[in-house]
């Protein structure tokens, strides 16, 4: 057996036996009450913690922003012609925008045909009792990052709000509202690419800042040709050794991916799938499963003009870590990799990835969809066509904006609740609190394992496509 099937096999192994461990130490934890079991069960949680996210998550992220850097000028110098650059890159931008808007309509035509928030009127109802007078973002405490997310909500949310003069969802009218809602999340994204200090992007961890810079920094270089030669080939050497120490850190992820498992169904439990919100969660799982085994393999057949499923196979490792990291950018020194090993030229990998896990989130697309829709069932407030509408534009540019971490969705998610609540507003409708993300917050992990799954597979698959239109024009 090879070295790369033995470790596909462990990190399987990790990824069944996290589980199964998981699911059995969410009992036992229930189930026992008496001290000394809960503290055995809360150090087995804290060493598993350990183990995942500060040794596994922790090496992958070290490599992130080095490699971010070095994969995008390598991959910009090696277009090293501007009109093919421009090419390239209108392409990949399409290409993004397309498959996550089809994972909104899909989202949505999945939600309100099945209308899984209907059973949840009481229990929301009973919310809007509990949260009656209280902290109505106390949702955020729920995370696991609660502070930090908290923080980057009320940046992203105010920008919108009082940078952009927009009105409060009480004041606004019919269409300012989303307006102001699209420019405050295209106004945030630049914000981003263009980062005031780019030391501090890079240690801050920003992607978006260190990919535009990188870009910028690998067209200048092609541009002086012999001059910059020497830097160009310090970067690709940089990249090898990076690409190796990605090789070193996949034979951590047989246990990386067994605890951060463990930990997180520990946690949650796996009984959630026969509670009342289970029907949402078949809601979001069934159309990230369309999405992923029917939309974007049709789309990688019709344009990458290759067997899908044998590239998927060929992605294993990836999909398998962004299952248990939850998330893209953590993943990317491992998308990366098997896509370059899979065949993808490094200038298409390192051109379409980094950029990708950032902004193109299928998956994360159509779960805001379906989450923003479901809590208005379940307060029993119809949304119209036009609403839809704007859920579908909105929750596709609040993917975009979502970082490819933990989480991340759930908080843009605000957005499109803001935005559907102008036009609410504008009709006299009472809006779609967003107190209401209470209600789906308990089950967010399991679903973003899955959301991330497929935000990297979209990756995967534009990679794959825009290196055969790239190789295409070589020819
Ligand atoms: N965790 C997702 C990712 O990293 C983002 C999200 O939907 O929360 O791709």
């Amino acid at each position: 057996m090879n070295r790369k099937w033995l470790l596909t096999i462990l990190i399987f192994l990790g990824l069944v036996l996290g589980i199964v461990v998981g699911h059995l130490l969410h009992d036992d934890g229930f189930r026992r009450g008496d001290p000394e079991s809960v503290h055995t069960h809360a150090t087995v949680l804290a060493v598993f913690d350990f183990l995942g996210f500060t040794v596994f998550m922790g090496l992958l992220k070290m490599l992130i922003i080095p490699l971010i850097a070095t994969s995008v000028i390598v991959g910009v110098t090696s277009v090293g012609d501007f009109s093919k650059l421009g090419a390239m890159g209108a392409r990949t931008l399409l290409y993004y925008f397309a498959t996550m808007f089809i994972a909104v309509v899909l989202g949505l035509i999945m939600v309100t045909t099945f209308r899984p928030g209907e059973p949840m009127a009481e229990q929301a109802a009973a919310q809007v009792a509990d949260d009656a007078g209280g902290d109505e973002t106390s949702w955020l405490d729920a995370l696991p990052f609660g502070g930090a997310i908290r923080a980057l909500k009320t940046s992203f949310v105010e920008l919108l709000a009082d940078e952009l003069g927009l009105p409060a969802a009480e004041e606004s009218g019919v269409t300012d509202r989303a307006e102001g809602g699209l420019i405050g999340i295209a106004k945030n994204l630049v914000s981003q690419m263009i980062p005031q200090n780019i030391v501090a992007a890079m240690s801050a961890g920003q992607p978006l800042g260190v990919i535009c810079f990188a870009i910028f920094f690998g067209v200048v270089a092609t541009f002086l040709g012999q001059t910059a030669q020497p830097v160009v080939v310090f970067f690709n050497a940089a990249f090898e050794i990076l690409m190796q120490m990605v090789h070193v850190v996949m034979w951590i992820a047989p246990v990386g991916v067994f605890a951060l498992l463990a930990k997180t169904i520990a946690e949650i439990g796996l009984r959630v799938f026969g509670d009342a919100i289970s029907g949402y969660m078949y809601v979001v799982l069934g159309g990230l499963a369309i999405h992923g085994l029917i939309v974007i393999p049709l789309v990688l057949w019709v344009f990458g003009k290759c067997n899908p499923f044998v590239y998927l196979h060929q992605m294993r490792q990836a999909l398998m870590t962004a299952l248990a990291t939850d998330s893209s950018s953590a993943t990317l020194p491992v998308t990366i990799e098997c896509a370059t090993e899979s065949g993808v030229s490094k200038r298409s990998a390192g051109f379409v990835l980094p950029l990708g896990s950032t902004i193109n989130m299928d998956g994360t697309a159509l779960y805001e969809a379906v989450a923003v829709v479901f809590i208005a069932q379940a307060y029993q407030i119809h949304l119209s066509f036009t609403e839809l509408i704007i859920v579908a534009v909105t929750a596709t540019l609040a993917a975009m904006g979502a970082a490819g971490i933990p989480s991340a969705g759930l908080v843009t998610m605000v957005i499109v609740i803001n935005a559907v609540n102008g036009s609410l507003a504008g009709q006299g409708a009472p809006p779609i609190p967003e107190a209401g993300i209470a209600l789906i917050i308990g089950v967010d992990r399991l679903l973003d394992m899955f959301r991330t799954v497929v935000n990297v597979w979209g990756d995967a698959a534009g990679a794959k496509i825009i290196d055969r239109y790239d190789r295409g024009n070589a020819e």
